[in-house]
């Protein structure tokens, strides 16, 4: 019988992790609190509105990373942005044109990504897991699910490649296993005490590296606001860096509607510094989209321009500005993994590449 592995996290590292595993021969099923798989890529539909209010675009240099976006990329899953990307700098109001680099971004919105990775996978949305215990030589889960969990694939639905000697995991009260392996593909604070009671080295190890805040805010322009902010001269713009921060309360801005395959119309995504998203935290929607829209206003020179809709994204995990470099982490004694993009440089390229290395390093200890 195939080794079994369960993955905590259906954000890009774990998706990758579990490909790389099903193609070894591993069972291997994913478990995510969210309601969607793709966690901090995530593509927000509503009232007829559509934003991309996680990652924004993708870069890669890896080999192993490109192959597969350019893949995805014939396929339409994913294609070029050549948006007009600036830098304003300092108490600058006129921003410098940036450098060329080829973005990429999900089509018809960034989730598109997280979708096409999950195709054919066992993927369990809204499953928290809230504990894992060693049972022997292998694991349990205790996971709650929430109202609307349901047990996908989420698109385009493969059956399990081994379906005559492979029953899916299933839920018994709020247990699921046995696995042979374990691999917490979540954000430092919630992967270290999910593996504490199983490998408190590793979560000791995570303990080490955490994530910021950044809420991000989609804004829709009609009428007058629409001409006004269709006349700004570049379609993304990046505001101060972390070492030298802008006289902004922004950190980047976008024209989302200039993303390849969006409907039309004049949608905006901001994304505030992480001093202002901590200062705001705990505010009502309403201030803070206030607060945001006016430093949109002070920024652009855009008068009393008015958003004719918005929506709201509080990130309390959202980028980690001293990502480690390990790529990943796996313990042969214990057979428990922890990764993400924290693990790897940050973004999503390395969220990949850290999902790539759990996966070999899984399959090197089953092996
Ligand atoms: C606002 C914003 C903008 C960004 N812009 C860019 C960009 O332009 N380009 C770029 O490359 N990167 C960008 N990033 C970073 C990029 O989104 C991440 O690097 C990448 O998506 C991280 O993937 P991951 O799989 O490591 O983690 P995540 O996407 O965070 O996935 C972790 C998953 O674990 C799940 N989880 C956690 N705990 C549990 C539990 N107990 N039970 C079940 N599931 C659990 C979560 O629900 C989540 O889905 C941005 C991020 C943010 C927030």
């Amino acid at each position: 019988m195939s080794p079994r592995v369960i993955i905590v996290g259906a954000g890009v590292a774990g998706l990758a992790c579990a490909r790389a595993l099903e193609e070894g021969g591993v069972e291997v099923t994913l478990l995510d609190k969210g309601r969607a798989v793709g966690g901090r890529i995530t593509t927000r539909r509503r009232d007829g509105h559509a934003f991309d209010l996680g990652a924004q675009y993708l870069t890669g240099r890896d080999p192993r990373f490109t192959a597969r976006v350019h893949a995805l990329q014939r396929r339409g899953v994913v294609a070029r942005w050549d948006g007009r990307v600036a830098a304003f700098e300092g108490t600058s109001r006129a921003p410098r044109e940036t450098e060329p680099v080829e973005r990429l971004v999900g089509v018809p919105g960034m989730n598109a990504l997280p979708l096409a990775l999950a195709e054919g996978l066992d993927v369990r949305s809204s499953h928290r897991v809230e504990r894992i215990e060693a049972d022997g030589s292998r694991f349990q889960l205790e996971v709650s699910v929430a109202e609307a969990g349901v047990t996908l694939p989420p698109v385009g639905a493969r059956p399990p490649r081994d379906t005559a000697s492979r029953e899916p995991a299933t839920l018994e009260g709020s247990r699921l296993g046995p696995f042979d392996a374990v691999v917490v593909c979540a954000p430092p604070s919630q992967a270290g005490p999910l593996v504490a009671g199983v490998a408190p080295s590793l979560s000791a190890r995570v303990a080490s590296v955490s994530l910021v805040p950044c809420f991000a805010l989609g804004l829709s322009f009609e009428g007058h606001g629409a001409e006004v902010l269709a006349a700004l001269p570049f379609d993304g713009a990046f505001v101060g860096r972390d070492e030298e921060p802008a006289d902004s309360g922004l950190s980047w801005l976008a024209r989302d509607s200039s993303k390849p395959g969006r409907a039309p119309g004049e949608r905006w995504v901001l994304h505030a510094r992480e001093d202002l998203s901590r200062a705001l935290y705990d505010e009502p929607e309403a201030k803070v989209t206030a607060a945001l829209v006016g430093e949109l206003r002070a920024l652009g020179g855009l008068g009393d321009v008015a958003p004719s809709f918005t929506t709201l994204q509080r990130w309390g995990l959202a980028r980690a500005p001293r990502p480690l470099t390990e790529g990943a982490f796996f313990e042969r004694g214990t057979r428990v993994g922890v990764g993400g993009d924290w693990a790897s440089g940050g973004r999503i390229e390395g969220a990949y590449l850290s999902g790539l290395g759990l996966a070999e390093q899984v399959l090197a200890s089953l092996g």
